[in-house]
């Protein structure tokens, strides 16, 4: 369907700022709507905006105040609220002035002081990328950065006068705020339904950018117009007969499509002019919806409808909100013509949007905040939805424009990057590139470090700080968002785990090897060879990483390379000599991923403690007290000799129960004497056992086992602890 307007708007270069417009005139204006009370305010803003501004010109040499004041006039214009008008007024006060929104927020309350504060936010968003796709995600940016969308509203028309008052910019940086204009504010007005605004805006950007494409074509709509200002009048005539004959009231207007549509249609469908503009438009508005379907069967019992053109956005409105019905018409002499059929409400709502849910009504009493109206609005749209009995598109975009899904933040070359709500920083990471989330460390948000694990909001700048020697931390798991992150960490750790299997494999190997008097080196290559072979593995470390893995004994992987003809039939006969077996591995506890301590016993340095290989986890020790050992003495053979390294970690976790006096209290001193001792409670939990005693069982991080014991003994001194001990598991 064809783009129009009324041809009063459609250049947009009215006389109007010619004449300079006052405080005087936008409060005349504001009388035919606002109460007194809210216009002494709009003067009292008046009068602090000037303040502020004092001193300070435009490009022109006008006093700076009479752009905002110029700003507040188009929100007039669409009849807005008091505080849309304040805040107009007051626009660039936070960024141009040393005004603080703090004191905004006292002068005109807090409403007033967060619209302007978004303004600015908005205004700090530059734009550089030429890119399609990034013009879009910028829109999408700004639409999710605000929280009232009025914020919007007197950013577009902020740009509408700047765009109004162009010609006094340098040349190059007149074409650079076209262009903006009419990548992102343009089809911003679109979405959000503000078709005057939006078609503003694209003439005063198609003439900034394209002057000379600009005049070539308003010069052919000029003379086309006057060759069929005669057919048009008769079209109208008949019209508007045709309905009075029928009793229906009406308005009618000729409708002349905007220069930039017929340019963009001509340049993307590749048609001569005369293809676009070649049709009659008219746009009937009466009173009620019924009106607008009778109006329907009116006109196409006077010209034949062209099939397959007649469009419902009454029963089923566009994504903006957008209802009228469509139709197209064979007219005298073929000359086909569209007419838009379309309730005053229908029509306001086409030309101002979703402004109009923010406009004052008179004698409407209880007025809500602007929020309210929005809300109810979208509740207005769902109910016509249900009625439609049809799609979720409308909901779904809306949605998207004003409580997206996702969030967009720039990359450090100004790129924008799309992520999904509730995306963190290492998710953001990934999505710059699966190196850099491998490798990243530390985050810079809006150039100040911050946890890998913030969540991003839109319109902040992200830098990620990665070193080679970073790698992905299994705890990144609980927070990442996209699957992108996730799948690359979980792809990271198995690799991980290959390494760490492969190392382990290789010191028990080794190990094993010395009861039979051996290395690896002694052995020579011809034996792996054949082993691997007999095994059909590919290579030595696959050998090694199923032995760390715990799925091959490494006694039996030994016995088999250092006496491969025994091997096969006397298992018994081979048993390694004892003595070189008896050298235990040493664990530090940082082994990682494939050394794990029993979480059943909680192992620490000083205890005596046992290995045992379980298929697919590797090693896990256990303290040799403990009962899942004890059930486990018929497999021997998983058994490995496993003592605790000189150099063990400085954490480890043991679990102590204690029984106590059920007294009030007694919690706050137990946590207070261990903290006293360096250690943290990492788990509580209680079970209480009768009216008067109560058992307490804590994880707590501890050093070794005398740490463990120098704890244990503070918490037995005090005197409503009848009980302490360790868990056994
Ligand atoms: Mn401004």
């Amino acid at each position: 369907m064809v783009e129009a307007v009324n041809t009063s708007s459609a250049a947009g270069l009215n006389a109007s700022d010619s004449t300079r417009f006052l405080i005087s005139n936008l409060c005349s204006l504001l009388e035919t709507y606002l109460e007194p009370q809210d216009i002494r305010d709009v003067y009292r803003a008046y009068l602090f905006g000037a303040q502020a501004h004092h001193g300070q010109t435009r490009l022109s040499g006008e006093p700076y105040i009479y752009h905002p004041l110029a700003v507040a006039r188009t929100m007039a214009e669409m009849r807005l609220d008091a505080k849309s008008i304040i805040a107009a007024i007051l626009h660039d006060v936070i960024e141009d002035t040393p005004t603080a929104k703090e004191q905004l927020a006292s002068e005109f309350g807090e409403e007033v002081a967060e619209l302007v504060d978004g303004v600015s936010k908005l205004t700090h968003l530059t734009f550089e990328s030429k890119a399609e796709a990034q013009a879009e995600n910028f829109r999408k940016m700004m639409l999710a950065i605000v929280q009232d969308i009025r914020v919007i509203i007197v950013k577009l028309a902020d740009r509408l006068h700047n765009m109004r008052t162009l010609s006094v910019m340098r040349p190059d940086k007149r074409r650079r705020i076209a262009r903006e204009t009419l990548d992102i504010y343009a089809p911003i007005a679109q979405r959000l339904g503000m078709n005057g605004m939006r078609h503003e805006l694209e003439a005063l950007g198609f003439q900034a950018l394209y002057p000379m494409r600009y005049r070539i074509l308003e010069n052919s709509v000029r003379k086309s117009r006057g060759n069929r200002k005669e057919l048009m009048n008769k079209i109208e005539t008949t019209i508007c007969g045709r309905l009075e004959e029928a009793g229906i009231e009406s308005r009618i207007y000729g409708r002349e499509k905007n220069l930039y549509s017929i340019y963009k249609k001509m340049r993307q469908k590749k048609l001569s002019f005369a293809e676009v503009f070649d049709v009659f438009a008219t746009r009937i508005v009466v009173s009620g919806v019924d009106t607008c379907y009778r109006v329907l069967g009116v006109i196409h019992n006077l010209y034949k409808p062209v099939p397959g053109r007649f469009k419902d956005y009454i029963a089923i409105p566009k994504i903006n909100g957008y209802q009228s019905l469509h139709t197209v018409l064979f007219g005298p002499h073929g000359i086909p013509i569209e007419a838009q059929i379309r309730t005053d409400e229908m029509d306001r709502v086409a030309e101002s949007g979703i402004a109009a849910h923010w406009q004052y009504k008179t004698g409407d009493n209880n007025r809500d905040k602007a929020q309210a109206h929005a809300r109810r609005w979208l509740r207005d749209v769902l109910e016509i939805q249900k009625r439609a009995g049809n799609s979720l598109e409308f909901l779904e975009s809306i949605k998207a424009d004003l409580f997206p899904d996702e969030v967009y933040v720039f990359t450090p070359a100004g790129e924008i990057m799309e992520l999904p709500h509730g995306a963190t920083a290492i998710d953001f990471a990934y999505a710059v590139h699966s190196d850099v989330g491998n490798t990243c460390v530390a985050v810079k948000i809006d150039r100040r470090l911050a946890p890998l694990s913030s969540e991003l909001e839109s319109g902040q700048a992200v830098e990620v700080i990665s070193v080679p020697s970073g790698r992905p931390n299994p705890a990144w798991l609980n927070f990442v968002v996209t699957a992108k992150a996730r799948s690359n960490i979980r792809h990271f750790l198995k690799h991980l785990q290959r390494e760490e299997a492969v190392t382990l494999g290789q010191r028990l190997l080794d190990k094993a090897l010395t009861a039979h008097e051996t290395t690896l080196e002694d052995l020579g290559k011809r034996p792996i060879k054949r082993l691997l072979k007999e095994l059909a593995l590919a290579d030595m470390d696959s050998l090694l990483e199923s032995i760390g893995m715990g799925d091959r004994m490494p006694q039996l992987v030994a016995r088999r390379l250092a006496s491969p003809d025994k091997a096969a039939g006397q298992r018994n006969k081979a048993r390694p000599t004892k003595g070189g077996a008896k050298v235990p591995l040493s664990i530090k506890g940082t082994e990682g991923m494939v050394v794990s301590l029993a979480k059943c016993c909680n192992p620490i340095p000083g205890d005596n403690i046992v290995g045992i290989m379980s298929s697919g986890r590797g090693l896990v020790v256990h303290r040799e007290s403990c009962r899942n050992v004890s059930g486990r003495k018929s497999t021997p053979d998983q058994w490995v000799d496993v003592q605790w390294s000189e150099q063990a970690a400085d954490e480890f976790s043991a679990g102590i129960r204690v029984q106590t006096a059920n007294q009030r209290g007694v919690l706050a001193t137990l946590a207070a004497k261990v903290a006293d001792l360096n250690s943290n409670i990492e788990n509580v939990s209680f079970e209480e056992r009768d009216g008067s005693t109560t058992t307490i069982t804590f994880v707590l991080s501890v050093k070794d086992r005398k740490h463990l014991a120098r704890i244990m003994r503070v918490v037995r001194a005090i005197p409503e602890v009848f009980k302490v001990m360790r868990i056994r598991g």
